[in-house]
């Protein structure tokens, strides 16, 4: 097992004819620390695969370096890095048996067949194919052959790290839960690392120890998963964490204090912060509410999702989402709302500004 570290990666595919070359992955300088369980978050083509494939070997980046251990392994062909790496889709060979599939990464390495047997049982259980090892690969539905996927990539005892694109793609829903708790399980059974990528919060905020948020092909903020819902240092991370997500508003700045459409706020920030550029504050829904002497709103929608409400209200031409109790009356005359100044955030050209280095 070992530490693995990006120092500033950087990767473009080769441009089509006449296009320019556009980086996929911008610039990655990340450490995944030994052991950990890390989920990879970020919308569709924001560059995860590629960053799993520079980790595994099956690419190699334009710029940077790729350390195992502060071992330089970024000319190092993929048989020799040791990684496992499950795909979005099934790879399986149809005219093997379940059993001979989950063997084949062992075999290929030379174990003794004694030891195959074991772990191809032992790992068969976890994943319920246990009746299933004599049959044909071919006969399984998409579900079970994901499931020899999977097995395949945690079959092998000798890994850095297991990679997981997307696993769960093609799995009912169901048993969708299922699997990934088992991975979960697994993960603090072996304690190998794991990186698992996924566009699905949900499944990153419950598998990952550490979330490794992704946006147009850079990482933008690494963390637990109760930081990212907490400090967002990107607007990104505050409208993709959450349902719904932070409000992200345009704001001024008047001795200091963030000021919304001709309405001055009060934030925890101090009142000399003084800054340029595109600036915005960041307001969870969770932390607006109906008040006296706010900011006057029209009530546009209101959700009720049964433990709570979603409210949305517009300002101007501003939209903003409130999630408020079950039993909140919501007001008909003349509603006004306010933000919690110690969970407003002020945002500079999508980054967010701490207090203290205003
Ligand atoms: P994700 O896995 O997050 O959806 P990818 O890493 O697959 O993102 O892709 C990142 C970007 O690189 C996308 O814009 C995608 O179109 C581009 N890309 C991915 N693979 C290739 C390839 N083989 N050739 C050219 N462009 C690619
Ligand atoms: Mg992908």
């Amino acid at each position: 097992m070992s530490r693995i570290e990006f120092k500033n990666v950087r990767h473009a595919y080769p441009p089509a004819k006449g296009q320019e070359l556009v980086y996929a992955l911008k610039e990655v300088s990340q450490v995944w620390e030994d052991g950990g369980a890390y989920a990879l978050l970020g919308p569709s083509g924001c560059g995860k695969t590629t960053l799993l494939n520079i980790i595994s070997g099956l690419l190699t980046p334009s710029e940077g370096s790729i350390l195992f251990d502060d071992q330089d392994v970024t000319q190092l062909p993929t048989a020799d890095r040791h990684i496992a790496q499950v795909f979005q889709f099934p790879v399986v060979y149809d005219t093997m048996t379940v059993f001979d599939n989950l063997a084949f990464p062992l075999r290929n390495r030379g174990i003794a067949e004694a030891r195959v047997a074991e772990r191809v049982t032992e790992i068969a259980e976890m994943l319920d194919l246990s009746d299933r090892l004599m049959q044909r690969a071919s006969g399984l539905t998409s579900d079970g052959k994901q499931k020899i996927s999977l097995g395949r990539g945690l079959v092998r005892e000798d890994v850095n790290a297991i990679l997981f694109d997307e696993p769960l793609t093609v799995i009912d829903p169901h048993l969708k839960w299922q699997l990934r708790s088992k991975l979960k399980q697994l993960h603090r059974q072996i304690g190998v690392t794991m990186i698992y990528v996924t566009h699905d919060q949900v499944e990153a905020l419950t598998f990952a120890d550490k979330v490794v948020v992704m946006h147009d092909g850079g990482v933008v903020q690494v963390g637990s998963p109760v930081d990212l819902f907490n400090k967002p240092k990107h607007t990104f991370v505050g409208y993709f964490i959450g349902s719904p997500g932070m409000n992200v508003l345009p704001c001024k700045l008047d001795k200091g204090q963030p000021v919304f459409a001709n309405n001055l706020l009060s934030s925890g920030y101090p009142a000399d912060t003084d800054l340029s550029g595109k600036l915005e504050i960041g307001i969870r829904p969770e932390f607006v509410r109906f008040a006296e002497d706010g900011i006057p709103v029209e009530i546009e929608k209101v959700e009720d999702l049964g433990r709570y409400q979603v409210v949305t209200v517009k300002h101007e031409a501003a939209l903003i989402k409130m999630v408020v109790s079950e039993d909140q009356v919501i007001p008909s005359e003349s509603p006004q709302i306010q933000f919690d100044p110690d969970n407003l955030r002020i945002y500079r050209d999508d980054w967010a500004v701490e207090a203290n280095d205003a």
